[in-house]
C-alpha cells in the first residue's frame, strides 16, 4: 500500500493559509476536464484504491475487486476488461459498460539518432502534451521525463515550453498515463518487481510545466506510480523538478518525499529575475533555505541544481565561485546543462572551455558537477526544447 497520507493535508508552517488558497484558487483555473467520456463511462486510471472501490460498491462489486482491478491496470498494464482472466466474463462485460483504462493517444512519435524517444500525446479534450524517454546508452534502463501541464505560466527565458501559454494542468490520469503509454511502447509489462531491471526505471517531472503548480494532480499520479502493488517505482527512482515554488517544496517532501531538482540558472537574485522569473516572487536565499529544509536529502539522496550554461550570462568563475557558497553544506550535485537552442532564442551556449572551468570550480568544492550531454536534439527533445502547438480553448483567469 501507498504511505497512508491524506491528500489535503495542514499547511506546512512555511505555507500561508492565504498563499495555500492562492495556489490552489489559480491551479483550479486550469483544471483538466472531467474523466467521464462523452458516452458516459468513466476513465478508472488516475483513482485513488478507495476511489476505485466506490466506483465498483456502486455497481456492487466487493472491495477485493478493487485490488483485482489495479493490479491488472498497473501490474498487467491491461486496457481491455477481456484479458483480465481473473475477472468472470459477465463483470468484465459490465465494467466495458460503464468504465474505461484509459491512454493518451499518440499524436506523434520521433526517435533520436540516440535512441531518445519523444512522444507528443494528445488527451481527450484535444490538448497535447511532450514526453521524452531517454536511454542510459551504457545499461539497460533510462529515464521517462513526463510534463504536467500544458504549457507554462512561468515563461523561464532560455525554455521553449515558457514561450507557450498555460493552457491547462494535466489531470493524475493524464500524469501517470504518460509513463503508462510509454511503457506499452516499450511492452514493459508486467510491471518488474525487486531486482528486475526495468528499462523505464525513473521518472523526471521536468518536461512541459512546473510540477508544483499542479502539486495535487502530481500527488496523486506519482502516489499511483510508487504504489508497490502496481507500478512499483521507489520514491528514489522519481524526481520533481521545480523552478523554485517555495512553498509547495515543503509539502512536496513531506507527502512525497521523492528527489527534488531545483532549477536554479543564476546565483545572483537580479539575473534570475530576469532568467527564471518566479525568482522575483521567491528569491534565491528562499529557495535555498527550502532546499535546505528539504525532508530526506542526505548523501545517498541529494538535491540536485540544475544550472544552464549561457554564454557570457551566468557561466563566468565568481559565479561557479558564488554558487559554491550557495549550496555549501547542502547534500547536493550540480547538473550543468550546455544550453540548447531552439528558434528565435537570444542566448547562446557556453564555450567547452568555460563549461569546465566552471564545473572544475565547484567539483574542487566537493560537489559532483557532471555536464550533461544533450540528448535527442535532433527531434528537439533535449532540456527547455520541449513545445507543441496546443492552445488554450478557454479564458484565461
Ligand atoms: S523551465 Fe519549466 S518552469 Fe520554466 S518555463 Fe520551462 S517548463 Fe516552465
Amino acid at each position: 500500500m501507498p504511505r497512508q497520507v491524506s491528500t489535503i493535508t495542514a499547511p506546512t508552517p512555511e505555507l500561508t493559509e492565504a498563499e495555500r488558497v492562492r495556489i490552489l484558487a489559480k491551479s483550479a483555473l486550469f483544471n483538466p476536464p472531467p474523466a467521464e467520456l462523452p458516452d458516459g463511462r468513466r476513465d478508472l486510471v488516475g483513482l485513488t484504491r478507495e476511489e476505485l472501490a466506490v466506483e465498483l460498491a456502486a455497481i456492487g462489486e466487493k472491495p477485493f475487486r478493487a485490488k483485482q482491478l489495479w493490479h491488472w491496470i498497473y501490474h498487467q498494464g491491461a486496457t481491455d476488461f477481456t484479458r483480465m482472466s481473473s475477472i468472470a466474463r459477465p463483470l468484465q462485460e459490465r465494467l466495458a459498460e460503464r468504465f474505461v483504462v484509459g491512454r493518451p493517444s499518440v499524436a506523434t512519435e520521433q526517435t533520436s539518432e540516440d535512441e531518445t524517444r519523444k512522444w507528443l500525446f494528445r488527451f481527450r479534450d484535444g490538448q497535447e502534451a511532450e514526453t521524452v524517454y531517454i536511454p542510459d546508452r551504457r545499461e539497460d534502463r533510462g529515464a521517462v521525463c513526463i510534463s504536467s501541464q500544458v504549457g507554462c505560466t512561468l515563461s523561464c527565458r532560455f525554455c521553449h515550453t515558457g514561450t507557450q501559454r498555460l493552457a491547462r494542468n494535466l489531470g493524475a490520469a493524464e500524469i501517470v498515463g504518460q509513463f503508462m503509454a510509454a511503457r506499452d511502447a516499450y511492452g514493459e509489462w508486467p510491471s518488474p518487481h525487486g531486482d528486475v531491471p526495468r528499462l523505464l526505471s525513473t521518472i523526471v517531472l521536468m518536461g512541459m510545466g512546473e510540477p508544483l503548480y499542479n502539486y495535487e494532480n502530481v500527488l496523486r499520479a506519482m502516489r499511483i506510480a510508487m504504489d508497490p502493488e502496481g507500478i512499483g517505482l521507489s520514491r528514489r527512482r522519481i524526481t520533481l523538478s521545480t523552478s523554485g515554488v517555495v512553498p509547495m517544496m515543503d509539502r512536496c517532501g513531506a507527502e512525497l518525499g521523492v528527489n527534488l531538482a531545483v532549477s536554479l540558472h543564476a546565483v545572483r537574485d537580479d539575473l534570475r529575475d530576469e532568467i527564471v522569473p518566479l525568482n522575483r516572487k521567491y528569491p534565491i536565499a528562499e529557495l535555498i533555505a527550502a532546499c535546505r529544509r528539504y525532508p530526506g536529502a542526505s548523501n545517498a539522496r541529494r538535491i540536485t541544481f540544475e544550472y544552464i550554461m549561457l554564454r557570457g550570462v551566468n557561466d563566468s568563475e565568481a559565479e561557479a565561485r558564488e554558487l559554491v557558497r550557495l549550496i555549501a553544506g547542502i547534500p547536493a550535485k550540480v547538473n550543468l546543462i550546455p544550453f540548447n537552442s531552439w528558434p528565435g532564442s537570444d542566448y547562446r551556449p557556453s564555450g567547452r572551455e568555460a563549461l569546465e572551468r566552471f564545473a572544475a570550480i565547484v567539483q574542487d568544492a566537493g560537489f559532483a558537477a557532471p555536464i550533461r550531454m544533450p540528448r535527442g536534439q535532433d527531434i528537439l527533445a533535449a532540456c527547455g526544447q520541449l513545445r507543441t502547438d496546443s492552445r488554450r480553448t478557454r479564458p484565461a483567469a
